[in-house]
């Protein structure tokens, strides 16, 4: 568009193409952020609006917290950027130590990345060529999960397990399998935490998938600790523990998609503490820095590490990486919201206030169209039942009622999604719990 086609200024929303988003929606009725403080938004039109859903699962510890905001403008001001490759910066390395120290036994090497899909493909890309460097060349498969969200990416997506991020884009990766969905409606409807269920069903389920292609074939299984963008749904007790012991025994990696779970929201640093397994393989994102700058990582064992640098010829180890990896900005204002996470009690608030929290979404119960309601940690999804023929219809209405009431959280469809800010306190969830009350009655 050329200066002389510039569109007025009544047609500002012209331009841009919303990621997953109904645009046309959108574009007749706007809702738009000017700025944001702690547990709140402004929008343009001068309201207040709690943010129930910690931005989009990443700011854990509320907006512009002053030393995140104060770390990036001071980093701005000494080194803005800096070559990736071949060059780096002294906050990126101290960052890859702090990092690493929060995962459990020997998840030691941080590789940075920029969002959570990079991190998904990259580990991805780990998992095979490790595979391939070790000597198990034909270990190319990968293990997904039905329902399963790892990002947008052509790897992501493959391994993903959601139908509409799929099915527009073609043949995807060859040599995936996906498990079946760890959780039983029927048996598990308004369950609390972890359902009590038998996980026996899901390992059977995965040997009966490697031994048709045969585990020499099969190089990783990738899971999130619980759905996140698919509706927050919990698996069974003892889900990841005995993922863990079952590839191992078959020398499959165990890649942990911590996107979601990272940093707080399950009431833990992260899920693989939280459950005491050590996966292969840890992908975060999004409240790495609390959501300020783009950044992810894929944070690898020690022995996966070795590998790659004892049995890579000489020169670059492995031939991947982004023009931003480690960027200086996003590297000081994940130091930053470390230190925070680390030094302001935000774990321990977190699981002081998850049982008032789960109280509260329970008692959303018997309101209109309450199907199926589920949490852990901070983080529930209530499900409303579909409209005939229009899935997703009623979910969208709820939001958008909920909004009106001066709280954002999520809707994947008919699940209502929320995931409070971990610092909020009883006050802020029981606006969201009464937000979202309205929100189902006003739907009805
Ligand atoms: N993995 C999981 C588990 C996620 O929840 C998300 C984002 N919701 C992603 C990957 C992708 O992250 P991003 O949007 O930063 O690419």
């Amino acid at each position: 568009m050329t200066s002389e086609t510039q569109p007025p200024r009544n047609d500002w929303l012209q331009s841009y193409w919303m990621p997953f988003t109904p645009n046309k929606a959108f574009k007749a009725s706007p809702r738009i952020y000017e700025s944001a403080e702690g547990f709140y938004y402004k929008t343009s039109d001068g309201r207040k609006i709690l943010d129930s859903f910690s931005g989009l699962w990443c700011c854990n510890l509320g907006h512009r917290h002053p030393k995140i905001s104060e770390a990036i403008k001071a980093q701005v001001d000494e080194l803005d950027y800096s070559n990736a490759f071949n060059f780096g910066h002294p906050k990126v390395f101290e960052l890859a130590n702090v990092i690493a120290g929060q995962f459990p036994g020997d998840l030691d090497h941080v590789f940075f990345v920029n969002s959570g899909s990079e991190a998904a493909d990259t580990a991805l890309k780990i998992a095979i060529a490790y595979q391939r460097l070790r000597g198990e060349g034909t270990r190319t498969r990968l293990i997904g999960r039905v329902n399963g969200y790892h990002g947008v990416g052509f790897g992501g997506i493959s391994v993903g397990g959601m139908v509409n991020n799929r099915k527009f884009f073609g043949s995807l990766l060859p040599g995936v399998d996906h498990l079946s969905f760890p959780y039983d409606s029927q048996r598990q409807s308004f369950t609390r935490g972890e359902p009590d269920a038998d996980v026996e069903p899901y390992m059977q389920q995965l040997e009966e998938i490697i031994a048709l292609h045969d585990a020499s074939t099969i190089a990783a299984v990738i899971v999130e600790p619980f759905a996140g963008s698919g509706g927050v749904f919990i698996p069974p007790k003892n889900y990841l523990k005995r993922l863990r012991e079952v590839t191992k025994k078959h020398g499959i990696l165990l890649i942990v998609d911590e996107v979601i779970s990272g940093f707080g929201r399950m009431a833990a640093p992260n899920a693989a503490t939280h459950y005491g397994v050590e996966p292969d393989i840890v992908t975060v994102a999004k409240a790495i820095n609390n959501g300020s700058v783009p950044m992810g990582a894929a944070i690898v064992r020690k022995q996966i590490y070795d590998v790659f640098m004892e049995e890579m010829p000489a020169g670059v180890e492995f031939f991947h990486g982004y023009t931003y990896s480690g960027h200086p900005l996003a590297a000081a204002a994940s130091l930053a919201a470390q230190e925070v996470f680390r030094t302001e009690g935000v774990y321990e608030n977190t699981q002081a206030l998850a049982p008032y929290f789960e109280e509260g979404v329970h008692s959303l119960k018997d309101e209109p169209n309450v199907i199926d309601i589920r949490n852990v940690g901070l983080a529930a999804g209530v499900t409303v039942a579909a409209k005939d023929g229009a899935p997703g219809a009623r979910g969208g209405e709820v939001f958008l009622k909920t909004y009106e009431e001066g709280v954002a959280v999520r809707a994947n469809g008919d699940h209502l999604a929320v995931a409070p800010i971990l610092t909020m306190g009883r006050a802020e969830i029981d606006m969201t719990i009464e937000a979202l009350r309205k929100g189902l009655r006003a739907a009805a």
